[in-house]
C-alpha cells in the first residue's frame, strides 16, 4: 500500500499505510504529553490551580442535590475544595463512574473561602440503586446507566509473512539513514517521526465478507459491551472492570473472518 504522508491523523485510513502517531507534536515530531501540550499553556494563560498528587474522594452535594465541592486527599491529608460554579468529573472511563457511585452528600455552610460540612455522615451515591445499596451507600440519584456500556476495542494479532520492509529493516539499514534522518529533520516524518511503528488498515476483501450477517457487514466498531462497577464504598479500592470482549456474536464473526483471511 502507498505511504500516506498526511498520516492517519488526517482521518484517511485507507487505502494507505502510515507511521503510527503517538504522543508527539505533529509540527516537529518530538515527544509531547497532555501536560506539555495543554496544561503548560493553561497554567501560563489562565488562573487555573492544579493540586498535584491529589485524589478526589467524594463529590459533595447540598440538600438540593447540587454538587458544591469535592473532598480530596493529598498524601493522606484530607480537605475540601468548594465550587464557585460547578464540579466537572473527568476521572477517566473507570474512575468517573466510581467517583459518582461513592460520593457523599453534605449540607454545607458557605463561609467565604471556607467549606465546612455540617453533617458528614450522610453517605450518598449516584448510580444503579441495587449496586449502591449492596455496599451500604444511600442513593442520592438512582441512575442505572452509570458505569454501563463499557466498550473497548479488542486488539489481536494474526501473524503472516510480508514482503514489505519492517521498521527494523529500515532502522538497521545504514544506507537509508541519510534519507530517513532528512525526512525527520526537515519534515518531522518517516521512521524517526514515529515511536510506534508502521501500519496499514485493510478492509476485509469481498469473498470473506459475502456470508456475513447484515449486522456484521456494517460494523465499524465492536458491539460487545459490559460495565465498570465498584468493589466497595471507598474510592481508594479498585473498580471491577467487565470488558466482555467477544461476547457479541457479531464481533466473533468478524474475528473469525480476519483469521481466515490470513491463515
Ligand atoms: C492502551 C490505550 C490505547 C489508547 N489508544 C487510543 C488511540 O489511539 N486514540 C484515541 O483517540 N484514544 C485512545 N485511547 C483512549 C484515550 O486514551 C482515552 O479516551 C482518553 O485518554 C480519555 O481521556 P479522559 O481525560 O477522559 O481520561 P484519562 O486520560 O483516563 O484521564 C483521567 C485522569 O483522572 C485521574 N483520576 C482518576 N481518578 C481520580 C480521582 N479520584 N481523583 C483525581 N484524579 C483522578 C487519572 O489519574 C487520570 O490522570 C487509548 C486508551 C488506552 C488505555
Amino acid at each position: 500500500m502507498p505511504i500516506s504522508y498526511l498520516g492517519f491523523s488526517s482521518g484517511i485510513l485507507s487505502p494507505f499505510s502510515a507511521w503510527v502517531t503517538s504522543e508527539i507534536k505533529p509540527e516537529d515530531a518530538t515527544r509531547s504529553s497532555s501536560q506539555a501540550s495543554y496544561l503548560k499553556q493553561a497554567l501560563a494563560t489562565t488562573d487555573i490551580t492544579v493540586y498535584t498528587h491529589t485524589q478526589a474522594k467524594n463529590i459533595l452535594f447540598d440538600e438540593k442535590k447540587r454538587a458544591t465541592g469535592v473532598l480530596v486527599s493529598t498524601q493522606g491529608f484530607e480537605y475540601y475544595i468548594s465550587a464557585n460554579k460547578e464540579v466537572i468529573v473527568s476521572a477517566g472511563v473507570f474512575h468517573s463512574p466510581q467517583l459518582l457511585m461513592v460520593s457523599v452528600g453534605f449540607s454545607v455552610s458557605k463561609v467565604p473561602n471556607c467549606f465546612e460540612p455540617t453533617f458528614a455522615d450522610k453517605r450518598t451515591g449516584i448510580g444503579p440503586k441495587a449496586i449502591l445499596q449492596s455496599y451500604g451507600i444511600p442513593v442520592i440519584s438512582d441512575l442505572p446507566g452509570v458505569g454501563q456500556n463499557l466498550w473497548d476495542q479488542i486488539f489481536f494479532d494474526v501473524l503472516s509473512g510480508v514482503s514489505t520492509p519492517s521498521t527494523g529493516d529500515l532502522v538497521g539499514n545504514l544506507a537509508l539513514q541519510p534519507q530517513l534522518l532528512q525526512e525527520y529533520i526537515q519534515g518531522a516524518k518517516g521512521t524517526y517521526g514515529s515511536t510506534s511503528g508502521f501500519i496499514a488498515f485493510e478492509k476485509i476483501p469481498g469473498p470473506y465478507r459475502k456470508n456475513f450477517a447484515q449486522r456484521t457487514a456494517t460494523i465499524e466498531a465492536p458491539f460487545s459491551r459490559r460495565n465498570v462497577t465498584i468493589s466497595s464504598a471507598d474510592i481508594t479500592d479498585p473498580t471491577i472492570i467487565n470488558i466482555a470482549w467477544l461476547t457479541d456474536p457479531t464481533d466473533c464473526e468478524l474475528m473469525a473472518a480476519i483469521f481466515k483471511r490470513y491463515r
